[in-house]
């Protein structure tokens, strides 16, 4: 049994259309880090709302920008680099200048950008790009370690450890499947492994049902 097949399976991806303006897609992913898609999207709105294009970002301040993302958390951090990402696509398009470029360029550029990490860059080149990479967020991290994919904590490892098992062409359906997947049954706390069909073949619900038992 291939896991990762089963859970595609399980949350079969649709291909929503991508039509946001990049910068604005890019912003969304920021502001998605540590919170939740609703905070995330409330924050972004009124983000839009209130600095609707580049030159309206770079020219506010980060303190004003920290306010208008409030709910996405961590307002602070998330506003210095909104404002960096808007300053750079004004003065050399940083961002949509990507759209045009080998992705790995690409990520190479905004992993450049103080604050913006490689989960960052991936998710965008995986989305604007159409690139052939497999981010690495909380949820695919949890499922990949307890389904015994991988014994690493790093995220290039793990990232590459499931690139061996995942072609190119099926790697943004499985990262997306397997969000799903981590936040409806193989759950941080409480996972509901005696329902999951992955359960004869994992190693974590293998371990945790033996030490329940007293086994050795
Ligand atoms: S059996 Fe439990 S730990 Fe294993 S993949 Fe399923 S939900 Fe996750």
């Amino acid at each position: 049994m291939d896991p990762l097949e089963v859970i595609r399976r399980m949350y079969p991806w649709q291909g929503p259309p991508v039509a946001r303006d990049p910068l604005f897609g890019l912003i969304g992913i920021v502001l998605s880090q540590h919170t939740n898609d609703k905070n995330a999207w409330a924050a972004e709105m009124n983000l839009e709302q209130l600095y609707g294009s580049a030159a309206d970002l770079a020219k506010a301040s980060v303190i004003d920008i920290a306010s208008a993302i409030r709910q996405a958390g961590m307002q602070r951090e998330k506003a210095a680099i909104i404002r960096e990402l808007a300053s750079r696509e004004l003065r050399d398009g940083l961002v949509s200048r990507s759209l045009g470029m080998p992705w790995e360029k690409a990520r190479d550029n905004l992993r450049a950008i103080r604050g913006v990490g490689a989960k960052t860059a991936d998710v965008f080149c995986m989305t604007y790009l159409n690139a052939p990479v497999l981010p690495i967020d909380v949820h695919v991290r949890r499922v990949s370690q307890r389904l015994g994919l991988t014994k690493s904590r790093n995220y290039e490892e793990i990232q590459a450890d499931l690139h061996k098992l995942v072609p190119g062409d099926k790697r943004k359906a499985t990262h997306l499947s397997m969000i799903r997947f981590g936040r409806e049954v193989c759950k941080a706390r409480r996972p509901r492994c005696r329902e999951c069909p992955l359960n004869s073949v994992c190693p974590w619900y293998s371990s945790v049902s033996k030490s329940q038992a007293g086994l050795p």
